[in-house]
């Protein structure tokens, strides 16, 4: 039988569900694109979008997808023949290195261990065997949303540092900016790159980059720079239209606007706490569930499972017959596991503008489709979740 009607809820890893605040900013006729309402408004938005990352650099923003900030990143600061790390631990990381040998870039990954964070140490190692300083960037992601593994951004950066290493540190935070702790200036990160539809809670379409004082010099002598994604380009125009290499993308500058004002209505603390709530939910709820052969998480190591996103290994349970009961007949959209992970996990996405009836109901949804298949589940993961929900409601 199907119970679908009512709104879909997707609680995948991004894009998160749009607030109606920011969906409705988004419902307006054109303006001018040269001057009043939408240049104060982006102009206010370019302000802004430092402290998000807790930076004193300058942000960009391209209409564009997460990839696009990744070649933005890339473009902007490299040159053919660099040299750049790669830190993998799930799927992203080689993503955004990938791009940068096609762009002319010698990529080396240095790989997590299995189902765990990148070591610190092994990145202290590797950049003090570089003498001669050939490698010229390092690559991280803060939350990968394939493993669902949470790196230590600031174990990393100190790792750089320790080492005496110059190359620039970068670090994806796109499922994980506006969800979890990110403090870019003082983790000794250069360049952070971010996207408009996971913890900022816009659609799809706008990437950002922030980029430090350091970043912003070696970008002078960058050869990968290209029209379209060029820093100084963007940095020179008094008019506004270079900003965005063009017209500007008009409803997501109104649509930004509505979230930053949201979040900082919150506060960036409050919704990192409230993230953080929500992920002790969903992680009470997968321990209830486990049992041995069934479901579990995939990093073992409590510590570094994010705040974000929840991987789930589906041991003898069809996740692909999960997803589709949620998804078909019960209006959930869930995470289908990616790359390495397809058919043998599934993926929570807890990030952005949501409340328990959202997360409990997330997980109550999985749980009835669970009982639906006769899966092997230990105790309720519902009940277990709305105890921790319980317990935040009453701090
Ligand atoms: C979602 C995501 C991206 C970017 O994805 P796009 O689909 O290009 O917007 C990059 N890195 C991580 C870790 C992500 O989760």
């Amino acid at each position: 039988m199907k119970l679908n009607q009512g709104r879909m809820l997707t609680s995948m890893p991004g894009p998160s569900v749009i607030p109606d605040r920011v969906l409705g900013a988004m419902h307006t006729a054109m303006p001018n694109i040269y001057k009043g309402a939408l240049v104060e408004t982006s102009v206010s938005i370019f302000d802004e979008l430092p402290a998000i990352a807790r930076t004193a650099g300058r942000a960009f923003m391209a209409i564009s997808n997460g990839h696009g900030a990744w070649e933005m990143s890339l473009t902007n600061t490299l040159s053919r023949g660099d040299t750049v790390l790669v830190l993998e631990s799930g799927r992203f990381a080689v993503g955004w290195g990938d791009q940068a040998r096609v762009l002319g870039a010698e990529v080396e990954v240095l790989y997590a261990p299995e189902r765990g964070p990148i070591d610190p140490g092994a990145v202290e190692e590797r950049l003090r065997a570089d003498t001669g300083h050939k490698i010229k960037a390092i690559l991280a992601v803060q939350v990968d949303t394939a493993s669902g593994v949470w790196n230590d951004i600031a174990a990393i950066g100190r790792a750089i540092k320790a080492a005496g290493h110059p190359a620039l540190y970068m670090v994806d935070s796109v499922a994980s900016i506006a969800c979890v702790e990110y403090l870019m200036d003082e983790w000794g990160v250069d360049v952070t790159v971010g996207g408009s539809q996971k913890g900022l809670m816009v659609p799809p379409g706008l990437g950002m980059v922030w980029a430090n004082d350091k970043a912003l010099a070696v970008h002078q002598n960058a050869d990968m720079r290209t029209p379209y994604w060029d820093w100084s380009a963007r940095l020179s125009d008094d008019a506004h239209y270079m900003r965005y290499c063009g017209t500007a993308p008009i409803q997501h500058i109104y649509a930004m606007r509505a979230a930053l004002d949201m979040i900082a209505e919150e506060g960036l603390e409050a919704i990192w706490s409230r993230h953080a709530v929500f992920a002790s939910a969903v992680r009470a709820a997968v321990e209830a569930w486990h049992v041995d052969g069934g479901l579990e998480f995939n990093i073992v190591d409590p510590a570094h499972r994010s705040n974000s996103t929840t991987t789930v290994l589906s041991g003898s349970i069809d996740a692909e017959r999960l997803c589709a009961i949620c998804e078909h007949d019960a209006g959930l959209v869930l995470g289908i596991g990616l790359g390495d992970f397809a058919g043998r996990s599934f993926r929570i996405g807890h990030m952005g503008h949501l409340n328990p009836p959202m997360v409990l109901g997330t997980l109550a949804t999985i749980e009835a489709a669970l009982h639906a298949m006769k899966a092997p589940i230990g105790a309720s993961g519902a009940a277990a979740a709305a105890q921790v929900v319980a317990d935040a409601l009453n701090s």
